[in-house]
């Protein structure tokens, strides 16, 4: 297959574009910048879709950039550099004269509402409460379709917990500090935190990819949850990573530091968090490599 992805330079791109190369599919990126392999957004908006049997965006400016400060400008690239890619996207899509047959959107978690008890499938009923749930809806509203290419092009949005992976996203700034035995819990802990290992994450969107089994496909997108199985707290991963580094993590960071350093509406991915369980991505047959914290912690670690 001819797979395009939406920002594939990225953390969870590089290891697509790696399982996609390696099952014998051709990867083209869409990126700000031009190059080997790529087309720029520009290209993709003056020259419509490339011929493609399967489209991903992964597009989005970093929500934890610790070198950008939590204001305006910041939270409008936040919106922007993933509403307007996945818009760009759709539109293409919807205006092209042989569409791909599955069009996937990775989005996040932040949709449903942080809480130490309520359990949250892919079936759960949400609607926004803060600014990364407003995002959050924005982003999946601006990858529907419209109807008549529903009825030949698959949409399907995986929400991922935190991705875990040595070569970006959380664990890239966290690894560090806890070698340094500067790691510990951050607010109280207690917060559920979903989490799912990078080539995990790869192996749902690639199955996502797949043509699609029911002819003509479901004209809404289908939603899998793209976390683990198991459900952690952030004391439980504070304390694995520690276990699985030898190294203490006695140095909690109360919630009120968090919010001074990153904002209060986006410290919330850390200081707060959801039980999510990825039910149909279990009930569609898909196996982890990395259900469980330990094996996920020593891939990365070791
Ligand atoms: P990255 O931070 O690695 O960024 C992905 C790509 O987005 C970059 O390589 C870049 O491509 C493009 N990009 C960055 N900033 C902008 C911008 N301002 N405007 C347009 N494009 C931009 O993301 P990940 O690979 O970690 O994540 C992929 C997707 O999954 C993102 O949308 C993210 O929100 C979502 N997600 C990630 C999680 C995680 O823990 N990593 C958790 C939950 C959801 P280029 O430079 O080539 O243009």
């Amino acid at each position: 297959m001819r797979i395009l992805i939406g920002g594939g330079s990225g953390f969870v791109g590089r290891e697509l574009t790696r399982l996609l190369r390696d099952k014998g599919h051709e990867v083209t990126l869409i990126s700000r910048q031009p190059g080997p392999g790529k087309i720029t957004w520009g290209e993709l908006e003056s020259q419509g879709l490339p011929p493609c049997e399967g489209a991903v965006n992964l597009a989005g400016e970093n929500l934890i950039n610790p070198l950008r400060w939590w204001n305006e400008s910041y939270k409008k690239d936040l919106f922007s550099s993933r509403v307007d890619t996945t818009k760009a996207l759709s539109q293409a899509i919807a205006a092209s004269s042989s569409p791909p047959h599955s069009w996937v959107l990775v989005s996040g978690v932040a949709c449903y509402k942080p809480s130490l008890t309520a359990q949250y499938t892919e079936d759960s009923e949400w609607t926004p409460f803060d600014l990364l749930s407003r995002l959050v809806k924005e982003w999946e509203a601006a990858a529907l379709l419209p109807e008549n290419v529903a009825k030949t092009t698959k949409q399907v949005i995986i929400r991922p917990g935190a991705v875990l992976g040595r070569d970006g996203g959380a664990m890239k700034q966290m690894l560090l500090p806890f070698w340094l035995g500067l790691g510990g819990t951050l607010g109280s802990g207690r917060q559920p935190f979903p989490w799912i290992h990078v080539s995990d994450l790869a192996g749902i969107i690639v199955r996502a990819l797949e043509p699609p089994a029911d002819t003509p496909p479901s004209s809404s997108p289908q939603v899998f949850n793209g976390v683990a199985p198991a459900l952690n707290t952030n004391y439980e991963f504070t304390k694995e990573l520690g276990r699985v580094l030898r190294r203490p993590t006695i140095l909690p960071v109360p919630g009120f530091v968090m919010n001074a350093l990153l904002g209060s509406e986006r410290a919330v991915i850390l200081t707060q968090g959801q039980k999510v369980i990825p039910k149909r991505t279990l009930e569609s047959g898909f196996q982890y490599n990395y259900p469980d914290l330990t094996s996920a912690l020593k891939e990365i670690v070791n």
